[in-house]
């Protein structure tokens, strides 16, 4: 004897049911993968943004170096023509010390213009750097637009398939036996329907030998006495998801 229609179909109704509520979890993260990547996105415009400052203020800061390096020159040249106008011997090694003094200020300034040059250059490669990722993070979120919104048709009408499918085959199924199954679907998080071997394969408590003969035979609606499911009995076929 074959399987009792009610059951057949109950089985068919439960893994539809499955599918409608993965397919609508599934929909529900489509927008948040994008808003993770926007997110994301975001976050190395802002890094790019001030890298973008600190090459500025660093550029703008060796020039202000180098101003300063000519400046000094300019006065270190004056001191050297009025060595030649000088009437004493003090006024002459005075003028020497402070060409001397301005020189140490240009070697000052040069070292740090040295330092800052190697500043310079890494933070230029890291602007480089946080460009191309920027390039990159940009075309992942437009690839990423256009499969969200591919994706999100195709599931969709999937969607809307197994709805039709589900009202269908609603229709078949007695009404008795689909309130009995609806009732604990509902308080079960969507398994109303347990396959049986030795034990109920919802909650795993042991089918008394009595029950579970009459569970074999497929005619009947029977319901695990610890979780209430009803039993179906398939030797061969997948076992439902427990919750
Ligand atoms: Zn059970």
């Amino acid at each position: 004897m074959g399987m009792h229609p009610n059951i057949e179909k109950l089985i068919q109704l439960q893994k539809i049911e499955i599918q409608i509520k993965v397919l609508g979890e599934e929909l529900k993260q489509l927008p948040q993968r994008l808003k993770l990547m926007e997110k994301k996105l975001e976050k190395t415009s802002d890094l790019l943004e001030q890298g973008k400052e600190d090459v500025k203020v660093i550029e703008f800061n060796r020039r202000q170096a180098e101003n300063k390096i000519k400046v000094v020159e300019e006065k270190i040249s004056k001191y050297r023509v009025q060595l030649s106008d000088v009437k004493t011997n003090e006024q002459y090694k005075a003028l020497l010390q402070e060409i001397d003094f301005q020189n140490e200020r240009i070697h000052t300034v040069e070292d740090d213009i040295l330092k800052d040059m190697e500043k310079e250059d890494r933070l230029k490669v890291n602007y480089a750097e946080l460009e191309e990722k920027h390039r990159q993070e940009v075309s992942q979120v437009s690839d990423e637009k256009k499969i969200a919104q591919k994706s999100a048709a195709e599931m969709e009408i999937k969607l809307e398939q197994s709805e039709k499918e589900r009202d269908t085959l609603i229709k078949l199924i007695s009404p008795e036996v689909y309130r009995i199954y609806r009732s604990i679907s509902d308080i079960r998080k969507g398994i109303g329907l347990a396959r049986a071997t030795e034990s109920c394969q919802g909650c795993h408590v042991r089918i008394r030998p009595s029950i579970l003969s009459r569970v074999m035979g497929n005619q009947e609606i029977l319901t695990c006495e610890s979780c209430n499911r009803i039993l179906y009995w398939q030797p061969d076929g997948p076992y439902e998801v427990s919750s």
